[in-house]
């Protein structure tokens, strides 16, 4: 698959007010935004702006999104590609994919490009099963070639995602790289209602919902867990013809969309 392009009047196009929670992660990113939004402001004053930006998580924390807010925000084309897209690709592929999604990137900076799942490609040496080898190295390196080849301030910020950052290769850490990183974590009680609120937007709620216990109820959950939620609850109001979903519609959906024994054995080990 080829890189995916999404332009600021693009429908699908994200802004900070999709991005519920993560208040933090949101003013970490603000200078970004402001410095797509008028790069001469920062170049005309001698400012360094990083060119690569990496989002570390646990999977359907929002990194993606947060991403895609960014460029939305700026009023920036958005380009992404997914490090697995690479995985058993022929030799070469992958690296004429980089390539061309940073030619692009060039032509119409300022812009956002994103790469999900960088550990796929980007993985420390020597860490993979079997083959695919030299089609990770030529990738990674070519995305490096990429990052090390444009100017600081050339208007082309690139931000990945990963939710190992542990595993990945340390050349791509290095300053002038991916040298800022922006820790997006499972939301709090607060974060989860807010996200509930967003995923509730054009779901007609009968009066005993309450989305507050809902957050409380709904520890470790990520905001994918709870758009899943609420869209399962939709669902199942709808199946019945009801015109309005019920908390005993939600009640019924925790239980169906459940959390994984993995996320269990985590939340424990939380707070709130
Ligand atoms: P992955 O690592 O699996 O790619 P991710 O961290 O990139 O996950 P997203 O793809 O951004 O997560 O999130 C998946 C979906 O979950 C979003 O499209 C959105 O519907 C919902 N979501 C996640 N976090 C939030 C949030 N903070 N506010 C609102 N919706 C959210």
């Amino acid at each position: 698959s080829r890189a995916q392009r999404i332009d600021p009047d693009d429908p699908n196009a994200k802004h900070f007010k999709d991005v519920a929670g993560l208040k933090e992660e949101k003013e970490e990113l603000e200078e970004i935004v402001d410095f797509l939004a008028d790069p001469a402001k920062y170049t005309e004053r001698g400012a360094r702006i990083p060119k690569g930006i990496i989002l570390v998580g646990p999977p359907g924390t929002g990194k993606t999104l947060l991403a895609k807010a960014v460029a939305g925000e700026a009023g920036v084309p958005f380009f992404s590609l997914s490090g697995s897209d690479f995985v058993e690709m022929f030799v070469g592929v992958g690296a004429s994919r980089v390539r061309d999604m940073f030619a692009e990137a060039k032509k119409n900076a300022p812009c956002i490009v994103f790469i999900d799942e960088i550990d796929a490609v980007a993985r420390k040496r020597g860490t993979g099963l079997g083959g695919g080898h030299d089609e990770r190295e030529q990738t990674l390196n070519q995305m490096l070639v990429e990052m090390d080849g444009f100017g600081v301030n050339e208007g082309i910020i690139v931000m990945a995602a990963t939710n190992r950052v542990d595993i990945l290769d340390p050349a791509i850490l290095r300053p002038g790289r991916f040298d800022r990183r922006v820790a997006v974590g499972r939301p709090d009680v607060r974060g989860r209602e807010e996200i509930l609120e967003v995923h509730s937007k054009g779901k007609p709620l009968s009066d005993d919902v309450d989305l507050e216990k809902v957050a409380r109820t709904t520890v470790g959950f990520t905001g994918a867990d709870l758009e899943n939620l609420m869209n399962e609850s939709a669902i199942a109001c709808a199946r019945e013809g009801r015109p309005c979903i019920t908390q005993a519609d939600i009640d019924k959906s925790f239980i169906k969309v459940g959390i994984g024994t993995e996320k269990k054995s985590k939340i424990i080990s939380e707070k709130d």
